[in-house]
């Protein structure tokens, strides 16, 4: 359920009609509900609860909306984060989640990093080889302190989603493999700047079927009894993040209730502390890409490009993984056609939709890509020198920028000339 309804024909974030934020900030524009935010977030942690898992540790993945007032919001609501880099780190610092509550993930953690998550004091490192958990151990270990540690495994099970958002297969690059586990974990378990207390999975994202995660889980937890079986005390499991959203019509998502139902049935004997690493599924479809029709221009067969002003360069989804997004008018009139929604960039890559079924829209009209608020304007590039897109957070009857736009002019101002060129 979201927050972007019609209004007497007009289309509504919570209760400000779009077009007075199109008018104010001008197009292209994510526009985010806080309450969209807040019920996933209370949606999430209910299903967890009443599937009976107590006290679940429920950190976002930043990376599917790092904004800081995004942040803040589920701050607010308890969440930790899980941060893959330094950078997202700060930013879930400076929204206020404690650094006991902060996981970090990650497959490159470079020795700053680490150095700068141990100044921190974060709660939780997710190790994803040897060669780092060593590298932290004795990073660790010249500071005087003991870093708090996972083991990430890679279970190899086929999670059935795109390629590129697939991470649990042996040859993607998470993670250890099974059969090498037990043995890094007794080294890693030895080393003195390491407080190894449990293992990590996240097998990819917009996952529609619950299977494979179960496969998953199960195999996790024959390898904490096998590791318990040799001496090691088990506290943390992480189950990752990557329950799938709906983008289309037919998507059929698994709810979060039974999500939690699977994962309090396959974990009932763990006695571990549960950790989640949910993302899309708690922001995907609390923003919304406000637009533009630039201009229609015929195409061939009957079929009109829709060129809209945002671009491959404002939300990326379409072009990187074929994704679908619902397009709709910000006032409908009831009549439908169907076109190819473009953005102005110059790369047919640039192509929201081929031979869509939509509203009719014409010059100036605005429009929404829905279910625009994961992996969107983080993703955002200048390309083409396009401006980075702005972030608009809504709160009942009023919004907020929570990212400006960044123009041009400003991107190239920090681009010089060297004198020898001069
Ligand atoms: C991306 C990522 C997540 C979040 O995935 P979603 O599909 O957005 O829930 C969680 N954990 C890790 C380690 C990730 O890389």
């Amino acid at each position: 359920m979201d927050h972007f309804q019609l209004i007497d024909g007009i289309l509504h974030a919570e209760n400000v009609p779009l077009p007075r934020i199109a008018a104010e900030i001008g197009t292209p524009v994510y526009v985010y509900s806080r309450a969209t935010l807040e019920r996933h977030a209370r949606v999430f942690r209910e299903a967890l609860t009443d599937a009976g898992i107590a006290d679940p540790h429920i950190a976002f993945a930043v990376k599917a909306n790092p904004n800081l007032a995004v942040l803040k919001v589920l701050a607010r609501e308890g969440y930790g984060a899980d941060v893959v880099s330094a950078g997202e780190m700060e930013r879930a610092l400076a929204a206020g989640v404690p650094p006991h509550d902060v996981v970090f993930s990650g497959v490159g953690k470079t020795a700053d990093e680490i150095i700068a998550a141990l100044k921190r004091d974060i709660g939780q490192f997710n190790i994803e080889s040897e060669e780092e958990g060593r590298e932290l151990a004795a990073l660790a270990e010249t500071m005087g302190k003991r870093a708090d540690a996972v083991l990430r495994i890679n279970p190899d099970v086929d999670a059935q989603t795109n390629a590129k958002i697939s991470t649990g297969k042996a040859d993607n690059k998470f993670g250890i493999g099974l059969h090498k586990a037990a043995a890094i974990y007794a080294r890693l378990a030895a080393l003195p700047g390491l407080n190894m207390r449990g293992l990590a999975l996240h097998i990819g994202s917009q996952l529609l079927n619950l299977d494979p995660l179960e496969t998953a889980f199960g195999k996790i937890g024959k390898l904490v009894s096998e590791l318990r079986s040799a001496g090691h005390r088990i506290s943390h499991v992480d189950l990752g993040g990557g329950l799938g959203v709906r983008y289309k019509a037919g998507d059929e998502p698994p709810h979060p209730a039974e999500y939690a139902a699977m994962v309090a049935r396959v974990t009932k004997d763990w006695d571990v502390q549960l950790m989640f690493e949910p993302g899309r599924v708690i922001c995907g479809n609390a923003g919304v890409l406000l637009t533009q029709v630039i201009r229609v221009k015929p195409g061939a067969g009957n079929l009109p490009f829709v060129i809209v002003d945002a671009a491959m360069n404002d939300l990326a989804r379409p072009a990187l993984y074929d994704a679908w997004h619902d397009f709709e008018a910000v006032q409908p009139t009831g009549e439908r056609l169907t076109g190819n929604i473009v953005g102005p960039v110059c790369e047919t890559g640039d192509t929201f939709a081929m031979a869509r079924e939509m509203d009719v829209v014409a010059q100036g009209d605005l429009a929404i890509f829905r279910t625009a608020g994961a992996y969107g304007a983080t993703m955002a590039s200048t390309y083409n020198s396009r401006g980075l897109v702005p972030e608009v957070l809504v709160h009942e009857d009023r919004y907020a920028v929570v990212a400006e736009r960044i123009e041009p002019a400003t991107i190239l101002a920090a681009e010089h000339v060297p004198d020898w060129l001069a």
